[in-house]
């Protein structure tokens, strides 16, 4: 079985390195053969939280990366093209647009701040009350989020916590601390047709070495009837290529999945697994 990476960034992204044809060419030497590009395009600006209404500027370059790639791979390589739309609830109009550029064939759904506040990767984290307050705001943005029609899959369910295992705190977002919203959550994604994803990245993370969502929200997702779900190693430099993908293809396998979905067009597909 040959793996799938359904989140993966260029040198469009701010915190990107590598061409796509870098990316493409390592994402293939670590076992990849359907892959789909997802460079940042977020609503906010990361540093400052203000909105950023050119934050799709970078749409000709990642055409014409995306061509080149195109051009370089191998002929058992699909490389689709698709972008990782962050804080589409703080501007559903401009998301919505976005996302009906029609060179896409997939979209993720990200949440890296909260309105009007700094990336998480930015902020300080002070004590558990601070993290735990976070984590309810996070958690009612993500269910804003869910409504609206610009994106496909749910990216990277529960982001904020690494940063809150760096700065020391144990405040979580689980089933047990959040059952009742993440029910609520999983709900809307499954009823509008959307996916989750297994963002393999958390594992490269030292201070969280998990999936992101953690395991309990994935099966909680299954238990729920949830289908569409994709993995992806949210690599951002070609070391990190591939990197975490047998995890989230072995969760899959232990989940009960006989499927992992990809998608083109903005369709999903469904890959046998083996
Ligand atoms: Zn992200
Ligand atoms: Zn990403």
């Amino acid at each position: 079985m040959y793996f799938t990476d359904n989140h993966i960034h260029s040198l469009c992204s701010p915190d990107g390195y590598g061409s796509m044809t870098e990316m493409m060419e390592a994402s293939y030497a670590a076992g990849v053969r359907h892959m789909c590009f997802t460079d940042h395009c977020d609503m906010d600006n990361y540093l400052t939280g203000a909105p950023d209404p050119d934050c799709f500027s970078f749409r000709d370059r990642m055409n014409q990366l995306y061509a080149e790639a195109l051009k370089a791979k191998p002929g058992d390589m699909t490389l689709c093209l698709g972008l990782e739309l962050g804080e589409g609830n703080h501007n559903p109009e401009l998301a919505a647009e976005i996302a009906a550029s029609p060179e896409l064939d997939f979209v993720l759904g990200s949440l890296h701040n909260l309105r009007g506040t700094v990336d998480f990767y930015e902020m300080s984290y002070t004590d558990e009350t601070f993290c735990r307050n976070l984590l309810d705001l996070y958690m009612g943005e993500l269910l804003e989020l869910a409504g609206l029609p610009s994106f496909d899959v749910m990216a990277h369910i529960g982001y904020p916590v690494r940063y809150i295992r760096k700065a020391g705190f144990s405040s979580d977002m689980t089933t047990d601390t959040h059952g009742d919203r993440l029910r609520a959550l999983l709900k809307k994604l499954i009823e509008s047709g959307k996916g989750i994803e297994i963002n393999c990245a958390g594992y490269r993370n030292r201070y969280l070495n998990d999936s992101v969502p953690a395991f309990d929200i994935l099966r909680l997702y299954k238990e729920m009837g949830g289908e569409v779900i994709t993995v992806g190693s949210d690599a951002h430099k070609t070391e990190q290529a591939g990197s975490g993908l047998n995890k989230g293809f072995d969760i899959l396998r232990s989940l009960g999945y006989k499927y992992v979905t990809v998608f083109e067009k903005r369709k999903p597909k469904f890959i046998k697994l083996d």
